[in-house]
C-alpha cells in the first residue's frame, strides 16, 4: 500500500494544473485497469480529467455502491521539493497524502480484496474519482449528482478525524455570497451632502448581518474581504464583502439566503447588488446515520472502535446526502494536517481502513 502512495504521491495532480493532474489520473486508470475494472476517462477541458471505474462481477445488475473521491490536491507543482515524500516513526508525509491519496489507495485494495478472495459481490461497484473538489467541483458535481442517483449508497474517501478515525457524519452546507454596494461619489469637503457613502452603508449592512450569527444551531455568516472606494476626498463610490456562509442544517440554509436576498438599504439612495449563496447543501445526520451503525459493527467485528464527527468545512459528500442518499464520509485515511506542511497519514491504519470499506462494498 505505502509503495502505491508513493507513486501516487510523486505524481502530483494539483486541481489548477490540467497535465499533471491528468498524468495523475492516468495513473490511476492503469491501476484500476490492472485489476480488471472497467475504466471511463471522463475527459475534461479545463480541469483534469474525472476517472470513474465500474466493477460488475457475474454480469450487469441495476443496483450499485459508489466509491466518491478526488485525486487533485491544494498543491501547486514542485511542492515535493520542499515537502517529499517520506515515511517516518510510523508516519507518511507529503503532499495530498492524508487528504485524500491514502483513501483512495485504500479503496483500490479493498477492491483488490474483493476480487482475490472472491466474496460474492450483489451490486455493481462504481469508484469516482475527480479532478476538482478542492475548488468547488463545478466540473464534477453534475457527474457526481447523476452516479448518486443511481446508487443505494455512497462511500466517500475523505480523511477521518482525529487520531481515532472518525468518520464524518455530518457536515455543514458551505457557500459564498458577494455584497455590492453602490453609492454616489461627491467632494468630501465641497458638497458632502450630495454624497452617498459606499462603504458607510456596506458598514452598516455587515453589522446588521454579522447579529444573524448563532454559533449554537451552527449558523454563521462572516465578511471574509471587504474593499471599497476611490481616493481620499472622494465620498465612496462603491464597496464590496465577499461572505462566508454556513449552516447545518437545510432549512437554516434557505432562511440564511433568503434573508440574504431581501436586505435593502440602510442609507437612502444606496444601491445593493447580492450574488451567489450556498455551494454545498448541508450533509445532515439522517442521512449517514444507517450506514454509520453498519461500518460500527463492522469495524468491531475488525476489532476498531469506530466513531463519528461532525465537520464544518464541506465535500462532495454533500451534493450526494443532499440528493436524500445515503451517505458516509470520512471513511479515508487516518492522519493530520490536511493542506499544510505537516500533512501525514498513520500508515499502520491504512489495512484497516481498507478492510471496513471491502465489508460495507460487500454487504450494504
Ligand atoms: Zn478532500
Amino acid at each position: 500500500m505505502l509503495d502505491l502512495l508513493r507513486e501516487l504521491v510523486l505524481l502530483e495532480s494539483p486541481s489548477l494544473e490540467k497535465a499533471p493532474a491528468d498524468r495523475g489520473c492516468g495513473f490511476l486508470a492503469d491501476q484500476w485497469l490492472l485489476r480488471g475494472g472497467l475504466v471511463h476517462l471522463l475527459k475534461q477541458e479545463q480541469r483534469g480529467n474525472h476517472l470513474r471505474v465500474i466493477w460488475s462481477p457475474n454480469g450487469s445488475r441495476q443496483r450499485q455502491l459508489l466509491v466518491l473521491g478526488h485525486y487533485d490536491t491544494v498543491y501547486p507543482t514542485g511542492t515535493l521539493s520542499r515537502m517529499p515524500f517520506r515515511i517516518s516513526s510510523g508516519k507518511a508525509y507529503g503532499p495530498g497524502v492524508f487528504d485524500m491519496k491514502a483513501g483512495i489507495v485504500q479503496a483500490l485494495f479493498a477492491f483488490e480484496s474483493l476480487q482475490q478472495l472472491k466474496i460474492p459481490i450483489t451490486k455493481n461497484l462504481v469508484f469516482l474519482w475527480t479532478s476538482d473538489e478542492e475548488i468547488g467541483s463545478q466540473s464534477s458535481r453534475k457527474i457526481i449528482e447523476a452516479e448518486a442517483r443511481r446508487s443505494d449508497a455512497v462511500f466517500v474517501l475523505e480523511p477521518s478525524l482525529g487520531s481515532r478515525g472518525l468518520v464524518k457524519t455530518s457536515r455543514k452546507g458551505v457557500g459564498q455570497a458577494e455584497l455590492i454596494v453602490r453609492g454616489r461619489p461627491a467632494h468630501a469637503g465641497l458638497e458632502p451632502e450630495k454624497g452617498i457613502n459606499a462603504i458607510h452603508e456596506l458598514s452598516a449592512q455587515i453589522a446588521r448581518i454579522e447579529k444573524w450569527n448563532n454559533l449554537r444551531r451552527g449558523v454563521t455568516i462572516n465578511a471574509d474581504i471587504v474593499s471599497g472606494g476611490t481616493r481620499a476626498n472622494v465620498i465612496a463610490e462603491q464597496a464590496h464583502a465577499t461572505l462566508d456562509l454556513r449552516a447545518w442544517r437545510t432549512s437554516d440554509m434557505h432562511a440564511l439566503e433568503k434573508r440574504l436576498h431581501s436586505l435593502k438599504p440602510i442609507h437612502k439612495g444606496a444601491k445593493l447588488e447580492i450574488t451567489g449563496g450556498f455551494d454545498r447543501p448541508p450533509m445532515e445526520r439522517k442521512h449517514s446515520a444507517a450506514l454509520f451503525a453498519r461500518a460500527k459493527s463492522i469495524a468491531k467485528q475488525i476489532g476498531v472502535n469506530l466513531g463519528e464527527a461532525a465537520a464544518g468545512g464541506g465535500s462532495d459528500g454533500n451534493f450526494t446526502a443532499a440528493l436524500g442518499i445515503p451517505t458516509l464520509d470520512g471513511l479515508g485515511a487516518v492522519g493530520d494536517g490536511a493542506h499544510s506542511p505537516n500533512e501525514h497519514i498513520v500508515t499502520k491504519t491504512m489495512p484497516h481502513r481498507a478492510a471496513l470499506l471491502a465489508a460495507l462494498l460487500a454487504t450494504v
